[in-house]
C-alpha cells in the first residue's frame, strides 16, 4: 500500500541509516519493536483510545464556505489539526512514540525542539505516561521561546540549552542523538518529524497518517468523491506526509507541499529545501538539504519557526523525484496575508506554518472550477504566532 521504505530503509535513493556504530543497537531495537507492534491489534486499540479520548480526534473536516465564496473557485476544506489537544498535529506522533516506548520498557523520553512545539508535545505525553523527559533546545531558541520553556518545565520536563553550532534546532537534534547513544537502556528518542535514520521517517509517518485516513473518509462522506488536491505545509514534512499518505495511490489527487520561502528563494533567507536544496547526508539520512557552496548545512530562515529546518524527510524527496507530489515555495509575506485573511474571513486563526498551505490554496482556487475540491491541512492554531505577526506588521505587543 502507498509507498514503503525498502529493506535498507530507503525511499528510492533517499533515507537509509547514516549513523555511528554506537547508535546501531538502539536503531535495531526500535526497528524490531516497531515491526512487532505496528500491526498489533492491542497496540492500535490503545493508540486509538489515546487519540480519541486524550487528543480529541477525529479532527473535523471543515468546509471553509466564506473563503470559497469570496475566492470564487474551488471548494476549500480545512482538515482541522489545530483542534487537537495541545493545538497541532504533533500530538499524533508523540502519543504513538510514547506508547511504543512504554511497550519497549523505556521509562525516559528525550526530544529535540526548535520553537518548542514538539518539546511541549513530548513533555505532555511524558507527563501523561509518568515518564521522565529531557528536551534539547538550542540556547538561542530557549531565549526566543521562553513561554514554551516554562510550559515544558511545568509539565515536568528538563530543558537542556544546546550551545554548539548555531545553538538552534539542527544542533538540538545532533545533541539528542548524542544523548541517546550514551543512554539507550531506558531511553527512547522521540523524534519530531519524518526525518532521521530509518525507521524514524516510517514510524512518524504512520502515526501522522491518521490525518489522511480520517480526511479521506470525511470527504467521501461529505462530497461523495475524493478531492482534486491536498495541500499541507512542509518543514521536516510530518503533517504533509500524514495528509498525503492515504491518497498516494489515488493518482487523480494532486499532492502539494508548501515550503517556507522566507524572503524568497532567490535570497539567502529561505528554508525552501526542495526549491533550493541539494542532495546530502545529515542527521542520519540521505535527502535534500539547504547547503552552502562547500556543502555545509546553510543557516535557514522563515518567519515560521516550525518550518525552519534545513532538510526535508526522505519520502518527500522521493515523492518529488518521481513526480507524485509537487512542492511550491510560499514567502513570509504571502503566509502572513493568508494568516490575516483566514482570521478575518473564516474566524479561524491558523498557525503561521499552516498559513503557507492556505496561501497556496488562495493562489490556485480562483482559477479552478466551482466543482473542484481542495483539502488544506491546518496543522496548528495561530495563537502562538500573534505577537510575531503583529511585530511583522510593526506593532509591538507584550508576549
Ligand atoms: C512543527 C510544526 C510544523 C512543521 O513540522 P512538519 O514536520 O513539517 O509537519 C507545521 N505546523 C505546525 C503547526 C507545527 O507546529
Amino acid at each position: 500500500m502507498a509507498i514503503q521504505a525498502d529493506s535498507r530503509g530507503r525511499f528510492g535513493q533517499f533515507g537509509g541509516q547514516y549513523i555511528p556504530e554506537t547508535l546501531m543497537n538502539a536503531i535495531i531495537e526500535l526497528d524490531e519493536a516497531y515491526k512487532r507492534y505496528k500491526d498489533d491489534p492491542q497496540f492500535n486499540r490503545e493508540l486509538e483510545v489515546l487519540f480519541n479520548e486524550y487528543a480529541n480526534r477525529p479532527s473535523r473536516l471543515y468546509y471553509a464556505g466564506k473563503m470559497t465564496e469570496d475566492l470564487g473557485g474551488a471548494k476549500i476544506y480545512f482538515k482541522r489539526e489545530d483542534l487537537n489537544f495541545t493545538g497541532a498535529h504533533k500530538i499524533n506522533n508523540v502519543l504513538g512514540q510514547a506508547l511504543l516506548a512504554r511497550k519497549m520498557g523505556k521509562t525516559r523520553l528525550i526530544a529535540e525542539t526548535g520553537a518548542g512545539q514538539h518539546g511541549v508535545a513530548t513533555a505532555t505525553a511524558a507527563a501523561y505516561f509518568g515518564m521522565e523527559c529531557v528536551v534539547f533546545m538550542g540556547k538561542t531558541d530557549t531565549e526566543r521561546q521562553a513561554l514554551n520553556v516554562y510550559k515544558m518545565k511545568l509539565l515536568g520536563a528538563t530543558v537542556v540549552p544546546v550551545t554548539s553550532g548555531t545553538a538552534t534546532l539542527k544542533d538540538a537534534v545532533s545533541e539528542a542523538f548524542r544523548e541517546w547513544t550514551s543512554r539507550i537502556e531506558d531511553t527512547h528518542y522521540c523524534l519530531g518529524s519524518v526525518m532521521g535514520p530509518h525507521p524514524f521517517p516510517t514510524i512518524v509517518r504512520d502515526f501522522q497518517a491518521v490525518i489522511s485516513r480520517e480526511s479521506r473518509a470525511q470527504i467521501l462522506e461529505m462530497e461523495g468523491r475524493l478531492p482534486d488536491a491536498v495541500l499541507a505545509c512542509v518543514g521536516g514534512g510530518s503533517n504533509a506526509i500524514g495528509s498525503f499518505y492515504h491518497y498516494i495511490d489515488d493518482s487523480d489527487v494532486q499532492l502539494i507541499g508548501c515550503e517556507a520561502a522566507g524572503r524568497g528563494i532567490d535570497t539567502f533567507e529561505t528554508a525552501a529545501t526542495i526549491s533550493t536544496g541539494r542532495l546530502g547526508i545529515f542527521h542520519g539520512m540521505k535527502s535534500l538539504f539547504c547547503q552552502n557552496e562547500y556543502g555545509q548545512i546553510a543557516p535557514v530562515y522563515s518567519i515560521s519557526a516550525g518550518l525552519d529546518y534545513p532538510g526535508i524527510g526522505p519520502e518527500h524527496a522521493y515523492l518529488n523525484d518521481i513526480g507524485r507530489a509537487q512542492y511550491v515555495p510560499v514567502t513570509d509575506e504571502e503566509a502572513v496575508q493568508a494568516f490575516e485573511y483566514t482570521s478575518a474571513v473564516e474566524g479561524i486563526i491558523p498557525a503561521i506554518e499552516s498559513s503557507h498551505a492556505i496561501a497556496h490554496a488562495m493562489k490556485i482556487a480562483p482559477g479552478m472550477d466551482r466543482d473542484r475540491i481542495l483539502v488544506v491541512t491546518v496543522s496548528g492554531r495561530g495563537d502562538k504566532d500573534c505577537a510575531a505577526i503583529a511585530r511583522y506588521r510593526g506593532i509591538n505587543i507584550a508576549e
